[in-house]
């Protein structure tokens, strides 16, 4: 039977810990479950190398991950397969399925109002010393739900999709429990915090409030609720106010991580990722889309730096990053949406001569922009220089965007700044863009393919010119080939391209178009015959930046304005 690792993320609380290992065991004992560990990704012990561990020395190479968090935010989305990521690397050829958050479920719902009713019947947590009125004439039963305000109390997050579950909890909850009302609120990161869902329950009018701590197991993050809470009550004597139990170790749990476990090895995981800050632009969060993700380190985990956070999960991570982005051929809106979001949460943008300059001007003034041009360096260090820019302005923390023409594979040079990165230990990412190469031909009103007519397109670089010993282009091949040939970088190389395409067979009245500042106000094309290029392009005085597009495509008929 598949292999289910349970991962938490950790908690300096003992008792949250016992709680977490006390479900492994009960989900353990379950006979529909396959072979069961549990692990952290920081703070507490065991880590998820151990546990993955235990798994693989047991044979297993396909797993289930089960993320033990009850909404999807940073933990669950990213950090956690993040850690799995590296136990990949560890265990070549280790597979895994990646089971859903846990909530909102009716289980969950269930285990909430039970902790409520508890708390109702006067059976709140032990020794919190809550003040508040007449506590001696407790003993409430379900009739009295009616009298009861619950605030429910998240754990906050900076992913707006996780504060808005538990606000789709705290309906959920109130809904036919005949409760008066059920408020959500946040005790980190996100408002409304819990003084302030308080206030506005005793605005409502409540006299009697359960606040509902919405986690799974202790730690300090609820003990700062139970804080939070008593003072509220402290400073309002005349409502009464109880803390819920958390949801803790119980078989609804158990239950509902054997449910996960099932749908994640049927395939069947309905994930709702349509309000997903990492992928969809959300108001506010546009650092969000595409980030890339990186492991916690454990403390105990041989791999990695040990870093420590000196503070439960109000920590931000300010891990700097590199993304490699394409801007597209020049105008400021043909970059990709993810391009143009990665920019705007930028810190520092490293930017080429030929990438949109006109996205530059929307940047906030704080944002640093370098001109990889201008890079201080010594002579022909012009890219090593620009790596140990990006290197170094990640490494203080920042998020650096590397602007590029075009596409940043495409004679870019793109891949080598991210093999900087990784070498660096750098997170990096790469974002594609429009390249010069489909663009250019495509504004000036030319198709790189048409049915019937052109069935491949190459695009090469005109750099080295033909006969160059480094070039390691095949110019007799192309020359053979019936369809596009696309060159860059070729204004200075033209003519001997075109006559040694010809020498090897291409015909000499072969249509050709050179294509100069493609999307920029002061676009031009001039069209020749593939023997007249040369003398075309230089008596038309063609410069940088500048392609040529030959073939038969060409000479299609064109409607476009653009022509
Ligand atoms: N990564 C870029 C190409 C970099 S090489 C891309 O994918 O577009 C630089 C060459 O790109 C220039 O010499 C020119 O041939 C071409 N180029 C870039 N922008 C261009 C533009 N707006 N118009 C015409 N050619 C362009």
């Amino acid at each position: 039977m598949t292999g289910l690792v349970i991962v938490g993320h950790g908690t300096r609380s003992a008792a949250g810990v016992d709680q977490f290992a006390a479900l492994v065991e009960r989900v353990r004992r379950r006979s529909d479950v396959g072979d069961v560990e549990g692990g952290f990704i920081e703070l507490s012990r065991p880590p998820l190398t151990d546990a993955v561990g235990a798994l693989v020395r047991r044979g297993h190479r396909k797993l289930v991950a089960l993320p033990l968090v009850l909404t999807g935010a940073g933990h669950g989305k990213g950090d956690i397969p993040a850690a799995m990521a590296r136990e990949q690397e560890r265990h070549p050829g280790l597979t895994y399925r990646y089971g859903r958050p846990l909530g909102p479920h009716p289980l969950l719902h269930t285990a909430l109002e039970e902790r409520i009713d508890a708390a109702l019947a006067g059976a709140d947590r032990a020794g919190t010393g809550l003040a508040g009125a007449d506590r001696a004439s407790t003993g409430l039963a379900g009739a009295d739900r009616a009298g009861t305000w619950v605030a429910l109390i998240g754990r906050g997050s900076t992913d707006p999709d996780a504060n808005a579950e538990v606000a789709k909890v705290a309906r959920l909850l109130w809904e036919g429990r005949g409760y008066a009302g059920v408020e959500p609120g946040f005790i980190s990161l996100a408002s409304p915090s819990v003084p302030a869902v308080l206030e506005r329950l005793r605005r409502l009018g409540a006299r009697r409030i359960v606040v509902a701590p919405y986690f799974l197991f202790a730690g300090v993050l609820p003990d700062r609720i139970v804080a939070r809470s008593a003072e509220f009550a402290a400073a309002h004597p005349d409502i009464d106010v109880r803390v819920a139990e958390v949801i803790g170790d119980c078989d609804a749990l158990a239950d509902l991580v054997r449910e996960r476990y099932a749908e994640a090895l049927g395939g069947d995981i309905r994930m709702n990722c349509d309000t997903c800050a990492y992928r969809v632009l959300m108001p506010g969060f546009a650092d969000k889309v595409g980030r890339p993700q990186r492991p916690h380190d454990h403390p105990d985990d041989p791999v990695g730096h040990h870093h420590h956070h000196g503070h439960d999960h109000d920590h931000h991570h300010d891990h700097g990053s590199v993304a490699v982005v394409g801007g597209g051929p020049g105008p400021d809106d043909l970059i990709t949406v993810r391009g143009k979001a990665l920019l705007d949460a930028a810190d520092v943008v490293v930017v080429d001569r030929l990438a949109p300059q006109g996205l530059l001007a929307g940047l906030r003034p704080d944002v640093l922009v370098v001109d990889a041009a201008k890079v201080p360096r010594g002579p022909s260090m012009a890219q090593e220089a620009i790596n140990a820019a990006l290197v170094s302005h990640a490494r203080a923390g920042r998020r650096v965007v590397r602007l590029k023409g075009g596409d940043p594979y495409v004679f870019g040079r793109g891949h080598e700044e991210v093999q900087a990165c990784t070498a660096a230990g750098v997170p990096v990412t790469v974002v594609p863009g429009v390249s010069s190469a489909i663009a250019a031909p495509a504004l000036a009103g030319v198709p790189v393919t048409h049915r019937g007519v052109a069935h491949d397109v190459t695009v090469v670089s005109g750099h080295l010119p033909p006969g160059h010993p480094d070039s390691l282009v095949d110019w007799a091949a192309l020359a053979r080939a019936r369809g596009t040939v696309v060159l860059l970088m070729a204004v200075d190389t033209i003519a001997k391209i075109a006559s040694v395409l010809i020498e090897h067979g291409r015909a000499p009245e072969t249509p050709v178009l050179a294509v100069q500042d493609a999307g920029q106000a002061d676009q031009r094309s001039v069209p020749a015959r593939l023997d007249e290029i040369g003398a075309v392009a230089a008596r038309e005085d063609i410069r940088p930046p500048a392609v040529f597009v030959l073939g038969p495509v060409v000479a299609l008929p064109t409607t476009g304005p653009t022509a």
